[in-house]
């Protein structure tokens, strides 16, 4: 049964704001979701109005009034400053000193913080049955750019400067391309969405393999998976390259903050077992070359989060949570998940498995 408005401001919303879309969920005080709703963020200039209008879209979809609202979280791609609210730097959004949390706080009468995406993700991710207990976590999101975030005995580390978790600028090649940051041959200029297609495109230019990709008009990381699902060689030796350089980004997250668990997201994450089988299959001949690397790299460390699990909107509704009045009122989010991460790890090793037999 739905809560009734009597019962007060019982609900939450947590929001992710991406560069070209923002999603925004609301959530009841058992952690499951009643509503959901996504906006467009692609127009330039662009400000809040469309997180407002999800945000309100996401109430009238679970048929929850405003004033039933105790809190919002959001999570914004960027450098954040989260006691004011303010957007210091979103480069993806063109912010610069955007006051989000002031702004939200106006429009909807509801008490509003904002975090980085990633940050907030990893925090949100310390309580759930995803993280199986884990004090000491990442949440690294794999998709048009590569980030994490770390919560380290339970508690989100920011950094010096709010910094921590730029592994996607951790050089990956040192032969390889220019990085927008200006180094060469960052993670994210190899294994980021962009890069993967880039990649492919290179292989078929410098290759003769006949390839499914050739037919493909305009090549996304999302085709090249489709197509190494499909047993394309081409489409593998991209993927396996790729899973290469992302196990070994996460073992030197492993290794530097003795993780007990790191949780992979993002859009090309979310091409599923095609992603993870060759991340997890590196990890596991790090693991094997190394008893230093197999003390701190246990074999359930890295797990993937279900593609339709949105890490950074649930990341916001236990911001909201821990900002509400009433926060006693709430249990832990999304408890389902459990099942979900359970059947993909169960199909990963079974991926891996046949893989090692091969
Ligand atoms: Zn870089």
């Amino acid at each position: 049964m739905r809560s009734k408005s009597s019962d007060g401001r019982t609900f939450l919303a947590g929001v992710d704001v991406g560069g070209t879309k923002v999603a925004a969920i609301v959530a009841d005080r058992g952690g499951r979701q009643v509503g959901r709703a996504v906006r467009s963020m692609a127009a330039r200039p662009i400000g809040v109005e469309p997180i407002v209008d999800a945000i309100r879209a996401a109430l009238k979809a679970a048929g929850v009034h405003i004033s039933q609202l105790g809190a919002i979280g959001v999570g914004v791609p960027g450098r954040v400053d989260p006691e004011s609210g303010v957007v210091q730097l979103a480069t993806n959004l063109d912010w610069d000193d955007v006051a989000v949390g002031s702004l939200l706080e106006t429009a909807l009468g509801v008490t509003c913080r904002v975090e980085n995406d990633v940050h907030l993700a990893a925090a949100g991710l310390l309580d759930q049955a995803a993280a199986g207990g884990a004090r000491s976590l990442a949440y690294v999101a794999i998709g048009t750019g590569i980030g994490a975030g770390i919560v380290i005995n339970g508690r989100l580390y920011r950094g010096a400067r709010g910094m921590a978790g730029e592994i996607g600028h951790v050089i990956a090649d040192p032969e390889g391309v220019l990085c927008r940051c200006g180094q060469t041959g960052c993670l994210e200029t190899f294994a980021a969405g962009p890069a993967i297609a880039r990649r492919a495109a290179e292989a078929l230019t410098h290759g003769s393999a006949p390839s499914a990709l050739r037919a493909v008009p305009t090549l996304s990381a999302k085709a090249v998976y489709d197509a190494a699902r499909a047993g394309d060689s081409v489409a593998l030796e991209v993927t396996q390259e790729t899973g290469v350089a992302v196990a070994r980004a996460l073992a030197g997250l492993l290794l530097t903050c003795d993780l007990e668990r790191v949780l992979v997201g993002g859009g090309v994450a979310a091409a599923g077992v095609v992603f993870m089988a060759p991340v997890l299959a590196e990890l596991d001949r790090l693991r094997d070359a190394s008893s230093l690397v197999a003390e701190v790299l246990s074999p359930d460390a890295v797990q993937l989060l279900p593609a339709k699990f949105d890490a950074v909107a649930w990341g916001g509704v236990a911001l909201a949570r821990r900002s509400a009045a009433d926060n006693a009122a709430f249990g832990h989010p999304d408890v389902e998940i459990r099942d979900g991460i359970g059947e993909e790890v169960a199909r990963l090793e079974e991926v891996v498995a046949r893989e090692t037999l091969a």
